[in-house]
């Protein structure tokens, strides 16, 4: 008998990560399933309780669930505390176990998989929502010259900054307020998934930046077209960090760490 894994998430249904999931299995031997589970509206927590009665080992949580997710856990993990926002469950001892792998994802894809040195950088993060909370903390514990948190709604980057009040060199932002240039240059609104992006100063852009848009796409986003004809050394789409996070969730629910390059590979890096 195989173990149950889930992903919870509206809309769900070109979601990558079941044949993320299939490939690390296959990959390292074990015998999990893995399945897409898009809940009714206002439905998680009984989809959630259900699959637990069906013996459900774990679960991933993606939009719009991550902050239901948080408030549901029994435990919590840092990441996850410091995110307020869950994207990968643990069901362990009668208990949800809740951690946040996003950040961990970014930053191994950043650091291993594209040679991109953190401590001391210039890092421009764009957007205040769940994926910008849940990549914050990882990225400051890699210690950047310069972190500056930008907002199209300006409160939402100042909340966020607030949160990690008193970290050297983090500031926010609207995006009328972003000054200087920056190393490393992260899109995570979700602009590019109306087929926008964030109205920023092409001054951010230098000839050694990289371009970095969370979301992951068969074709260029907006934000990685505009970043290139700005004069970006290299744009890339968020194939890396989607694979990476999952990665990290299937070590803490088998114990056993996947090789995620070539699954990276396989899908064919944008960018
Ligand atoms: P949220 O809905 O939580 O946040 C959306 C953010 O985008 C807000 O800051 C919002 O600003 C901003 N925004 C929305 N539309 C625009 C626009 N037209 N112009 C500028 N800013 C805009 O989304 P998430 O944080 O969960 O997701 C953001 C992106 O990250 C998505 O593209 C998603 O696919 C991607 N993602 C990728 C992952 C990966 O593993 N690769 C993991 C998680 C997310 P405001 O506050 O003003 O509304």
């Amino acid at each position: 008998m195989s173990d149950r894994y889930a992903l919870f998430g509206h809309p769900i249904g070109h979601s990558l990560s079941p044949r993320i999931h299939a490939a690390f299995a296959e990959q390292t031997g074990q015998r999990i399933s893995y399945q897409a589970i898009d809940p009714e509206p206002d439905g998680f927590s009984a989809a959630v309780r259900e699959f637990r009665v069906g013996g459900g080992a774990g679960f991933n949580v993606t939009v719009p669930y991550k902050i239901e997710a948080w408030r549901m856990a029994d435990e919590l993990g840092s990441a996850a505390q410091r995110a307020q926002a869950v994207n990968t469950v643990v069901c362990r001892d009668g208990l949800l176990h809740g951690y946040n792998t996003d950040g961990i994802g970014l930053v191994r894809d950043l650091e291993q998989n594209l040679g991109v040195e953190l401590c001391g950088a210039r890092i421009l993060l764009l957007g205040a929502g769940g994926s910008a909370a849940g990549v914050l903390g990882p990225l400051l514990d890699r210690r950047p010259s310069r972190l500056l948190v930008a907002n199209r709604t300006p409160s939402g980057a100042a909340a966020l900054r607030d949160r990690f009040k008193g970290v050297a060199g983090l500031t926010s932002a609207g995006f009328d307020g972003i000054d200087g240039e920056f190393d490393l240059i992260l899109n995570a609104t979700s602009a590019s998934l109306v087929d926008a992006r964030p109205s920023i100063p092409r001054q951010t852009v230098t000839r050694r930046t990289l371009a970095y848009d969370l979301m992951y796409s068969t074709r260029a986003t907006p934000f990685m077209v505009w970043a290139k004809a700005a004069g970006a050394a290299r744009c890339v789409d968020g194939i890396g960090m989607l694979v990476e996070q999952a990665a990290e969730a299937f070590f803490l629910w088998r114990g056993v760490r996947p090789s995620s390059r070539p699954v990276i590979d396989s899908f064919g890096r944008r960018g």
